[in-house]
């Protein structure tokens, strides 16, 4: 039995649906993580009822704290990977579960795995049975470390089938094979997005990527971490930016026929983020360099083409400007205050 947050209201002998027929029912599984949360809110402020779903592995409950003032939004505690609640009504569900963090989702590979292999066949079962509209969060870790640079939608990948990250990985790439094959076979109405680097307000200080470690490290002044020598590369998007994105796909009139590219085309090398860190931040600190984690990309860049030409969507925030604001925000968590920043947004 699943842990109620806050308890569903189901008036009896009505379904959910049934308990308000004008308002669509959204469905996030992963609702208390980073982006997962920033969806929720845009649900609601779309004019949807929206139920989290989430085992709290690296979602937070106070992510959800304005949101459970909401009275439509309702948090269910519950792993994926175990059969879902009954009674669960939905027209639209989308997957964000899924640790995205490298150290997180190599804490426990198997139950990644699982999440990403099990969890989705959950709830495209709950799709199927409530001919619901489903989205998925894939990544570009699809890719692998690719040979094709910036990498299109018809760029098959180059993964290690076997090595730390192959568990995210190939977890992912299994997810986009379940979703396409439940579309093909039951008809379903499936969404699935290709996510790169994206970042900003309410990743955890502990979250173990790239934008976060740096900020805080410069905020604290400890020594920023550069893994190898940095000259690997990646392209970073703002949440606000993403999320739009992932509105925008799921709404499109008609499903994509393949999985769609969402990321910023802006490519930084580590070395680059680092620099604009410290001085975002006027830290002191310093650049060390640690061991490269072992498969670790050495460049990504998206092919948006896609989804500029069908979706009328790229990104708009400038890293400048996103990481402005995530260093406000982290600035706010850790000491309750606002810096001089040493740039100004663009
Ligand atoms: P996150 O770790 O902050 O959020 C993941 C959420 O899923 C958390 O709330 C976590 O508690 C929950 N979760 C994990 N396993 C679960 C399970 N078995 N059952 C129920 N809930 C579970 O990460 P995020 O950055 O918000 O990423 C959200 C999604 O987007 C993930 O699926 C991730 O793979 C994908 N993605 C993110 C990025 C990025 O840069 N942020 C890039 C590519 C893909
Ligand atoms: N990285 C780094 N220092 C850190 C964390 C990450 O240099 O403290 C590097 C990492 O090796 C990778 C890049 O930054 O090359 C992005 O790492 P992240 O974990 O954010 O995302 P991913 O590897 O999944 O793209």
């Amino acid at each position: 039995m699943s842990k109620l947050i806050k308890v569903l209201k189901l008036e009896s002998g009505s379904s959910q649906r049934g308990a308000n027929q004008n308002r669509s029912r959204a469905l996030v599984a992963g609702g208390a993580g980073f982006l997962g949360s920033h969806l929720c809110e845009r649900l609601l402020r779309d004019g949807y009822d929206v139920v989290a779903l989430d085992n709290f592995h690296t979602g937070k409950r106070y992510n959800l704290n304005a949101l459970l003032r909401n009275p439509r939004f309702t948090c269910i505690e519950h792993d994926i990977v175990n059969a879902l609640p009954l009674g669960l009504q939905f027209d639209e569900i989308y997957n964000l579960a899924c640790p995205a963090s490298p150290p997180h989702y190599q804490e426990d590979p198997i139950h990644t795995f699982k999440t990403s292999v099990l969890g989705s066949l959950n709830l495209l079962e709950l799709a199927r049975q409530n001919n619901a509209k489903i989205f998925q969060a894939s990544t570009s870790e699809v890719y692998g470390d690719p040979f094709v640079h910036p990498q299109p939608e018809s760029y098959f990948g180059n993964v290690n089938t076997h090595g730390p990250r192959s568990c995210y990985d190939e977890g992912k790439r299994s997810a986009e094979t379940l979703f396409f094959d439940y579309s093909r076979t039951y008809g379903l109405d499936i969404r699935v997005a290709r996510i790169f680097n994206t970042y900003g307000r309410r990743m955890q200080p502990d979250d173990g990527r790239v934008v976060s470690n740096f900020i805080v490290q410069a905020l604290r002044g400890q020594d920023l971490t550069v893994y190898g020598s940095g000259m690997q590369t990646r392209s970073f998007c703002y949440a606000d930016d993403l999320i739009e994105g992932f509105v925008r796909l799921m709404n499109a009139p008609s499903a994509p026929a393949h999985p769609v590219n969402l990321g910023n085309p802006g490519e930084f090398t580590i070395m680059e983020l680092a620099t604009l860190v410290i001085s975002y931040t006027n830290s002191r600190s310093k650049i060390v360099h640690r061991p490269l984690p072992v498969d670790d990309p050495r460049q990504r860049k998206p092919d948006i083409s896609f989804a500029r030409a069908n979706l009328g969507w790229e990104p708009k925030i400038s890293l400048s400007q996103g990481l402005a604001q995530t260093v406000d925000y982290f600035d706010t968590l850790l000491y309750g205050s606002k810096l001089v920043k040493g740039a100004a947004a663009s």
